[in-house]
């Protein structure tokens, strides 16, 4: 993945529910990882120590991947009303791994029995890291906006994905991103 200026492939802003603290179900969830960092190269990210998503594919009846999960986000959100994939800020001594499903969890209602983790794509901005955490289906589910940092989650079919309003740092991303999903000798970690 390339580096540009500007804000990662997810990153929400404390809005209106973040502010009131609410917690739970359909709230805001909010860890001390939750903030702004300054990357060596001088951008604002979110995510104290780094932020990650979920990039889930499924295979069409076994055989070619024909879809992933994307979020359409919350208009209040940073850069709200685009599309991209869940993720968001890492907590404290959490992998990138762990953070992206649990992101995947809460915003996207992704349980993690039904995933297998592929790979992982790193972008490193020095001081600041995002991790693209590649998996697959083990079993068809359909995943559902379950908090407010969602207006919308949805299976995309692959080629529909580049004509939705994208979160620009996922645009850029993306044709990269699908080449490693559709490689089936993918495994592993990347930059
Ligand atoms: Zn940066």
């Amino acid at each position: 993945m390339r580096s540009e200026p500007g804000d990662p492939v997810s990153a929400p802003a404390p809005g209106p529910a973040a502010e009131a603290g609410v917690r739970g179900v359909g709230a805001f969830h909010r860890h001390p990882g939750d903030g702004w960092a300054q990357c060596l190269q001088g951008h604002r990210h979110w995510g104290l120590h780094g932020a990650a998503g979920l990039l889930l594919a499924r295979r069409a009846h076994g055989g070619s991947i024909d879809a992933v999960v994307l979020q359409h986000r919350a208009l209040w959100s940073d850069q709200g009303g685009t599309w991209g994939f869940p993720g968001g800020a890492l907590a404290p001594g959490e992998s990138a791994e762990v953070g992206a499903l649990r992101e995947a969890s809460e915003e996207a209602g992704i349980p993690a029995a039904a995933v297998r983790l592929r790979g992982s794509v790193l972008l490193d901005h020095g001081g600041w890291t995002y991790t693209t955490v590649l998996a697959e289906t083990l079993m068809p589910f359909e995943p559902a906006a379950t908090d407010t940092e969602s207006l919308e989650v949805a299976w995309v079919l692959l080629d529909d994905v580049a004509r939705l309003p994208l979160l620009p740092a996922f645009a850029e991303a993306w044709p990269r991103l699908r080449e490693l999903l559709e490689a089936d000798g993918f495994h592993g970690r990347t930059t």
